[in-house]
């Protein structure tokens, strides 16, 4: 809201330079881009707090936030100041320029609730920092603005706290414009063929004064109008827009059935490089994904983990050219983990060169031929779009599924795995698929992939 900035602005005035105030901390984010004051001079019941608890946030979710707005030429502020005030009544916070202003009241109440979150919220709104882009800028619409930012709060930064889900039956009386977080809702659901992008997309002609209804055909391929239909159909239909889609969360239903998330979209735990505890830097957590973002310096990465009979779900998103591959039963033993690790090859279809195509058991199985085109089913997306796998591991049998679609199914240790096991390259190496049990992995040594949305259970043994 500009005139309640503005207003603010000269308020903040009384109490900015000059004399430092006693409640004022200073840090920077990890890699001393950015220089935070969290200011608490008004608000002393609330310093512990600010310090302990707020802090880590502001130094981790800035530079996250800048990084998921980025447009040409911007470069966001890189010294934020967070003021707790006692003078903001009915108002929980605002941004003004690098200010995010806090009601100490509102703040004091709500501390164990919304407190971070909100404040992530206006965040947000200091790394838009929209409305500057001259005379001529169109003036973007309350609810995208507000929508973006409870989109990153909700959906990305608390996804657990479900914050922003809509029961089916509300889907009739919604619309995509009603701001914050049912608009974060649909945003959710508009981005979620390629969220990371899409979201700068939207973000860059916002912040450069170019957004019109008309940008959704070209983001999406469909009007706005169209888009709301899309998005009331899959609430009412229960489908993934109710749900936080990018967000690497379990649904209730899906924890009573046993999936654990084996990334939790924020950090790396639960993972290692093969045969180390350390993670090299090629892989990162970007944007809410999994990704190996140089695959130079990457290497295998495994599960802390073992896993026997087990049931696997994951999206993944290769880039272009790109190869890499879910290894199961992997050992510490070896040289690699596909050394003793059936692999469930990834890769990009199209522009790769391993004539090992995604979805296959890497040179033991392959799906039958479809008849359209008389090469091996191949339902994948393109490269840099996201697709789903499903790979179960059982005694009876296992099945690989791309995008939906069983390509085929196969039983470890039985005559015919055995005979192709001989007549492959794997028949010298004799560690292959001898444990019934080892590490999840993920390849990272021969392009970027991304993965998120990682989920196992356990599958009873025989
Ligand atoms: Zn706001």
């Amino acid at each position: 809201m500009r005139t309640q900035l503005v207003s603010a602005l000269l308020l903040l005035g009384t109490l900015t330079p000059g004399h430092p105030a006693p409640g004022l901390k200073e840090f920077q984010d990890g890699q001393g881009k950015f220089k935070f004051s969290i200011d608490t001079t008004l608000a002393p019941e609330l310093e512990g707090w600010a310090h302990k608890e707020l802090a880590p946030v502001v130094r981790q979710w800035y530079p996250k936030i800048c990084a998921m707005l980025p447009s040409g030429g911007f470069k966001p502020a890189d010294n934020v100041e967070i003021v707790f005030r006692d003078d903001m009544k009915g108002v929980p916070a605002f941004a003004s320029g690098n200010q995010v202003s806090c009601n100490k009241d509102w703040y004091r109440e709500n501390l164990k609730g919304e407190a971070k979150g909100c404040t992530v919220h206006e965040l947000v709104h200091v790394v838009q920092a929209y409305g500057q882009a001259g005379p001529a800028a169109k003036e973007n619409p309350g609810w995208l603005v507000e929508g973006l930012a409870d989109y990153i709060r909700w959906f990305l930064y608390e996804p657990e706290s479900r914050g922003a889900e809509i029961p089916a039956t509300n889907a009739d009386q919604i619309h995509c414009n009603q701001s914050y977080r049912i608009s974060a809702n649909f945003l959710n659901w508009a981005l979620s063929r390629d969220p990371g992008p899409m979201l700068a997309k939207l973000n860059a002609v916002a912040r450069e004064g170019k957004y019109e209804q008309g940008f959704w055909k070209e983001l999406t391929g469909k009007t706005l109008i169209e888009l709301e239909i899309g998005w009331k159909e899959a609430l009412k239909g229960g489908t993934v827009a109710a749900v936080p889609v990018a967000a690497n969360t379990l649904t209730e239903a899906e924890s009573k059935e046993g999936w654990k998330l084996l990334f939790n979209g924020r950090d790396l735990s639960g993972w290692h490089n093969f045969k180390v505890k350390t993670i090299r830097p090629g892989w990162q957590v970007k944007e809410g994904t999994l990704a190996c973002v140089d695959p130079h310096d990457a290497g295998d990465l495994c599960t802390e983990d073992q896993y026997g009979w087990f049931e696997l779900t994951l999206e993944y998103n290769i880039a272009s050219g790109g190869n890499s591959g879910i290894i199961f039963h992997a050992s510490d033993e070896g040289d690699a983990v596909w050394a003793s690790g059936p692999e469930f090859q990834l890769e990009d279809n199209a522009k790769a060169g391993d004539p090992q195509r995604c979805g296959w058991l890497y040179a033991l199985y392959q799906p039958p031929n479809d008849p359209a085109t008389n090469k091996p089913l191949d339902t994948t997306k393109p490269a840099g779009e996201w697709n789903q796998v499903r790979l179960v591991v059982s005694p009876e049998k296992c099945e690989h599924y791309i995008n939906g679609t069983k390509y085929f199914e196969y039983q470890l240790g039985s005559e015919d795995f055995k005979k192709r096991v001989a007549a492959s390259k794997f028949a010298s190496m004799p560690l292959f698929a001898k444990t019934p049990m080892g590490h999840i992995s993920l390849q990272g040594d021969h392009g970027q992939v991304a993965f998120r949305n990682v989920k196992v259970r356990t599958l009873p043994a025989k």
